[in-house]
């Protein structure tokens, strides 16, 4: 793991940032302009000319921990020090007769980066006055969330991250461009394509949202209606966004057996990457339904397979066996979404159009794992939730297409948890090196609240099937490193404050499928950009997260 952005190397002892002497004080002052340079760009690398006085206290030391610093490196016993937004110290604290105005004492806890999620769906939540502590994330120890995913995001990205910046937020936080939201927009829901002036507009907006600091270009080709794109468009779009630097992030047009399948997808998403040079991340890896379980070895193969060929490829996961999406988008053809909400209705009421999408929709349910497999979590008629469909089949006394369309149409729709995955498969996944941690975390999902510590327990501690350097690395660094985050996702001197402190027997989710939002247990330090957002394990009400912008600077790989 190196980031080449850093020019920090190795141990300095924290001297004196401004001393009283003249002389000192011109070489001050261009320091602190650097500095306040380095802060206001988030992307800057990290110019550590500050000189802290042998004497002066540091603000924050946290003192006797075990020591995960990201890299994937082995635990050690370590201090860490901070000052301002920055780590400043890592090392032997008496040693270096270092101290601090004040001392965390954590023997037996482990110290780790901050956790970052590239794949949420936190933008509503961060953009709320009641939501924008962002809680269901600190409390699992994530410190920077990436969202904007599956295509979904604001037109606008510039102006939803100086709200952010004006109200605060909780974690730092960083949007992607939508295609869903760019092509919705210039051809609105239809499955036409795009004519040489509308693909024109549509890398316009890529661009501008590149421009004011999007980090890259999210796709859901599995959602209308960015499903009727063909990959040509996707690749166009994605160049403008790789020449910004920037990487293509992707809810795949398949994750399971339908359409061109999971492989198939993956092989669209290299193409991609291939064609337009730009790093291509899946997001939420799965073999979704038992037709596509054990395919986790190929879709595998092919991103080793293609990394071998140079192009960048990547992947997440959350630790469930249940997705999480909509009951319409788990089950209605796109075929019959053409035209948005109004159009499907007619359909469903058609008698033409009616038994073709009955028949497709009973594939796409026993492609899923039949209606047992579906929980509804979410819908406005509220007696629906914690019904599994094949139960409101049979209180309605119909199949349970004909209840789905029944729910969808009449009530709006509902969330569902959809278990289409096995446990094999997720193991499998979360073994590689290239599979980060990401949440997708939704209304009514355990993930939400629940994925980051529930790997450790699970998965780190309980079953030890990783070990925890490489559990901690995957779920920081290697995010930080692959999404271009600059300065953060490693306890190393000079990189950004972003340090979870943690009880490795008490770490655990704590939410369920019946009770989703329960927050997690374990983290008892969360510190975001050098502030205490929880402290023993309570949230302390503070917005120390930062909206954070990629800037050219940012570039860091081919
Ligand atoms: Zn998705």
């Amino acid at each position: 793991m190196t980031n080449k952005l850093s020019i920090q190397s190795g141990y300095r002892r924290p001297q004196a940032f401004c001393g009283s002497r003249l002389l000192f004080s011109l070489a001050c002052l261009l320091v602190l302009l650097t500095w306040s340079v380095a802060t206001l760009s988030d992307a800057s690398p990290v110019l550590f000319l500050a000189q802290f006085d042998r004497d002066q206290k540091l603000d924050l030391l946290i003192r006797h921990g075990t020591l995960v610093d990201g890299s994937g490196k082995k635990t050690r016993i370590a201090d860490v020090g901070i000052t301002g937004d920055r780590i400043v110290f890592v090392g032997n604290a008496i040693k270096a007769h270092i101290t601090a105005t004040r001392t965390i004492d954590a023997t037996g806890l482990v110290v780790a980066p901050g956790f970052i999620d590239p794949h949420t769906h936190t933008l509503g939540d961060l953009t709320s006055d009641q939501t924008k502590s962002n809680q269901a994330y600190l409390m699992q120890g994530v410190t920077t969330v990436i969202t904007g995913n599956d295509g979904g995001s604001v037109l606008n990205i510039g102006d939803t991250l100086r709200k952010w910046d004006a109200q605060g937020i909780g974690t730092n936080a960083i949007l992607l461009a939508g295609f869903g939201t760019i092509r919705g927009k210039v051809l609105g829901p239809t499955d036409a394509q795009p004519n040489a002036a509308q693909l024109e507009e549509m890398k316009q907006y890529v661009a501008r949202a590149m421009d004011e600091g999007a980090f890259g270009l999210s796709t859901g080709l599995y959602y209308a209606p960015q499903s009727y794109a063909k990959t040509e468009e996707v690749i166009e779009l994605a160049k403008v966004a790789a020449a910004r630097g920037g990487i293509y992030d992707t809810h795949m047009r398949s994750e399971g057996t339908a359409g061109i399948g999971l492989l198939g997808s993956i092989k669209e998403t290299i193409q991609i990457g291939r064609e337009a040079k730009i790093p291509v991340h899946v997001s939420h890896i799965k073999a979704l339904g038992p037709d596509s379980w054990n395919q986790s070895k190929q879709a595998i193969d092919l991103i080793k397979k293609a990394n071998s060929e140079g192009i960048n490829a990547s992947a997440c996961q959350y630790p469930y066996t249940a997705s999480g999406t909509s009951l319409q988008a788990s089950l209605i053809p796109r075929w019959a979404e053409v035209g948005g909400r109004a159009e499907l209705l007619k359909r469903i009421d058609d008698p033409q159009v009616r038994p073709k999408l009955i028949a497709e929709m009973t594939e796409n349910l026993r492609g899923r794992g039949g209606a047992e497999s579906l929980l509804i979590v979410d819908a406005l008629d509220r007696t629906l939730v914690g019904k599994r469909l094949n139960q409101i089949a049979q209180e309605m006394n119909k199949t349970a297409v004909e209840a789905a369309l029944d729910v969808i149409k009449n009530v709006g729709g509902a969330g569902v948890a959809s278990f289409n995955m096995n446990e094999k498969d997720i193991r499998r996944f979360m073994k590689e090196k290239f599979v980060m941690t990401c949440s997708d975390g939704s209304t009514g999902h355990p993930r939400k609240y629940g994925t980051f510590p529930k790997k450790l327990h699970e998965y780190v501690f309980e079953t030890k099937l990783i070990s925890l350097p490489f559990a901690v690395r995957n779920s920081s660094a290697l995010t930080a490193e692959w999404f271009r985050i600059p300065e953060r996702g490693l306890i190393r001197e000079g990189y950004f404050a972003d340090v979870i402190v943690f009880d490795p027997k008490t770490v655990s989710d704590r939410s369920t499928y019946e009770q989703p939002e329960l927050p997690a247990a374990g983290m008892k330090f969360v510190i975001v950009n050098g502030k205490i957002a929880v402290e023993d394990g309570k949230y302390t009400g503070a917005l120390a997260g930062r909206a954070l912008r990629k800037s050219s600077g940012a570039v860091a790989r081919p």
